[in-house]
């Protein structure tokens, strides 16, 4: 090989000197920059050895400044949903409504009352404020928020279950997405699982006969991501709850997404709402703050003081305790709701409260703008992370048939590489955007995104 050819590559300090990443280093560590450096003319070196390809000085330094602006552009990056699915884990589920946007940064911005009593200026609890919020709007006696619901419910089985039985429905041992499965959980709590029932039918007189001295609780888990249909049994709540009761055995609930509103007006099914839970006289409650709820990721455990006491002053409490940003937008998220303008304000519940007649208006627009190829079809929208699996919203969508210059997976991936980032859905072998998970005054940007795919 021609040794020559690897001078064609300038050392560090050559490039360093160069005007473009000379002016660069001013507002980048220097460090930083050298090491992108390096690596882009490792690359290059590799290069020319697999074959012989030259680099001009110019082309280095173009791929040195894209690389620094990729590796320092601000993450994660916006996106336009435009699949309807409102509840998109991998798209951050919930949406912030500004209020709680603007509680999080004032929060984090200064300092707080966090664990300040203003009254006594003694130390105070970062549950309390929340708490009494969860109280009112549930009923329940009191509340704890940590990061998720799947450490609300390690911890709540953790501090009432290690070294003993926990029994649950064979119906509901499942698995709620991305690995994580209650029979694990309960493992990783210390305690041990006991199933009862069958997968489709199980009685209250099952929780019954499987109660031991060694029972610490039944634990019911709402089916939030499938359906078991055809012949089936569930008890009622209040049976089971007539069971522990009878037994002094608390009955705690996952709900999962914890719909603070009623689904039905929205032609959806009934989501179980925790204020119901409460109600039936359920001893601890859990469920997400960023599913149904609207707010930031958290997890909920509401219901009867003495457990939720038991739950703060357990070890594994400090350590899935949630961050300030965190509670002060939950805490905003949650006086939506006490003031009554959750629908007018939780980007989650406009979305799902939309009316079709808004949708198609707006998808007509566009269409009509861009002309030629798109058309307004009938579809429907989801509200995904787990809630109401089957319940399908009626929606109108855009959609773009392929060609033989734009295939469909061509589309998506330009739509995705689009600035800003437009995500998509196929159906039928169509492109197809639903804007009920789009915000109105982004529509300007979506008719922009197509019509570069015309
Ligand atoms: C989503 C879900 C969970 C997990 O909640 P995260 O907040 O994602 O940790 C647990 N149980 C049920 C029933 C769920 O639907």
């Amino acid at each position: 090989m021609d040794q020559n050819i690897y001078r064609s590559i300038p050392s560090v300090d050559n490039l360093l000197s160069d005007s473009r990443l000379n002016s660069l280093s001013e507002s980048i560590d220097r460090q930083f920059l050298v090491d992108i450096i390096r690596e882009i003319t490792d690359e290059a070196r590799n290069q020319i050895q697999k074959n012989q390809k030259v680099f001009g000085q110019d082309q280095l330094i173009e791929s040195i400044i894209n690389r620094v602006k990729y590796e320092t552009s601000s993450w994660p990056l916006s996106v336009i949903n435009a699949t309807g699915v409102i509840l998109h884990t991998n798209m951050g589920r919930a949406p912030l409504s500004n209020e709680a946007l603007e509680a999080a940064k004032n929060a984090s911005i200064d300092y707080s009352d966090l664990e300040v009593n203003r009254k006594t200026g003694k130390r105070g609890s970062r549950y309390s404020v929340i708490a009494n919020v969860l109280n009112r709007l549930t009923g329940s006696q009191d509340a704890i928020v940590v990061n998720n619901n799947a450490a609300a419910m390690l911890l709540g089985l953790a501090a009432i279950a290690k070294g003993k039985e926990v029994i649950v429905s064979r119906g509901e041992a499942s698995e709620i997405g991305g690995g994580f499965r209650i029979p694990d959980v309960l493992v990783q709590s210390g305690a041990k699982l006991i199933e009862v029932g069958t997968v489709n039918r199980t009685y209250a007189e099952d929780y019954e006969k499987a109660i031991t001295p060694k029972t610490a609780a039944i634990l019911l888990v709402h089916r939030s991501n499938f359906q078991v249909v055809g012949f089936t049994h569930e008890p009622r709540l209040h049976d089971i709850v007539q069971v522990g009761k009878s037994n002094g055995i608390p009955v705690l609930h996952d709900l999962g997404s914890g719909a603070l509103l009623d689904t039905i007006p929205y032609g959806l099914g009934h989501e179980p709402m925790p204020q119901e839970s409460i109600e039936e006289g359920l001893d601890l409650v859990f469920f997400s703050g960023d599913k149904l709820l609207g707010g930031p990721q958290s997890g909920i455990i509401i219901g009867n003081d003495a457990l939720v006491a038991k739950l703060k002053s357990h070890p594994l409490a400090r350590a899935i305790r949630p961050e300030k940003m965190t509670l002060a937008a939950l805490h905003q998220t949650l006086l939506h709701y006490i003031k009554g303008e959750a629908l007018l304000k939780i980007p989650v519940w406009k979305m799902i409260s939309m009316p079709l007649q808004h949708l198609d208006t707006r998808a007509t627009k566009i269409v009509q703008e861009i002309g030629q190829r798109a058309i307004v079809v009938d579809g429907f929208s989801t509200v995904g992370g787990g809630s109401l699996p089957t319940d399908l919203m009626p929606s109108k969508l855009i959609s773009l048939a392929p060609t033989d210059k734009w295939k469909t997976e061509t589309m998506i991936t330009k739509l995705r590489d689009n600035d800003p980032s437009v995500i998509a859905r196929i159906e039928n072998d169509c492109v197809v955007f639903d804007l009920r998970t789009v915000e109105p005054q982004k529509d300007i940007e979506i008719t922009n995104a197509i019509r570069l795919l015309i």
